[in-house]
């Protein structure tokens, strides 16, 4: 899923784990797991991807089509009328996503996501020493495992 497409369908992981990034400022922003969504803001906005997300193992996602979605919630007026109401207050207000119960990654607190943290600033720009960080951890576990190996 890349940063600033169109957000046609929203995700599910049901397996595995999926790093977020965001690729124009080269910042590492989080790991997430089972039982996340991703691409909701998008999916329930007119807005564009905010972020990147690449699968780290062997993931598995439901994944709900915008399309099936709206012509589900188009067979019931009342339920078409919340489906309106959330994107109308979503676009209403700036980069406040309180209605989704989204939470931020950085400070965990709820209604922003972590591209709009104050904390963003301090790890801008942090995917090589994530990088590193990762390959470090990577080195500690084979290490564990040729111990095991008789
Ligand atoms: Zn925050």
């Amino acid at each position: 899923m890349e940063e600033d497409t169109e957000g046609d369908r929203l995700h599910y992981i049901t397996k595995g784990n999926v790093m977020l990034l965001h690729k124009k400022s080269a910042t590492y922003i989080a790991e997430v797991s089972i039982d996340t969504f991703i691409g909701e803001i998008a999916f329930f906005t007119a807005k564009p991807r905010r972020a990147t997300a690449k699968s780290q193992n062997f993931t598995e996602v439901l994944t709900l089509m915008k399309e099936d979605f709206v012509h589900a919630a188009k067979k019931d007026q009342k339920q078409f009328d919340i489906v309106e109401g959330i994107r109308k207050t979503l676009g209403s207000k700036h980069n406040d996503y309180t209605l989704l119960g989204i939470e931020c990654h950085l400070c965990h607190e709820k209604g922003h996501i972590s591209l709009d943290c104050n904390m963003y600033t301090e790890i801008k720009g942090n995917m090589r020493q994530q990088w590193l960080k990762k390959m470090k951890e990577n080195e500690w576990n084979n290490e564990d495992q040729s111990g095991e190996i008789p």
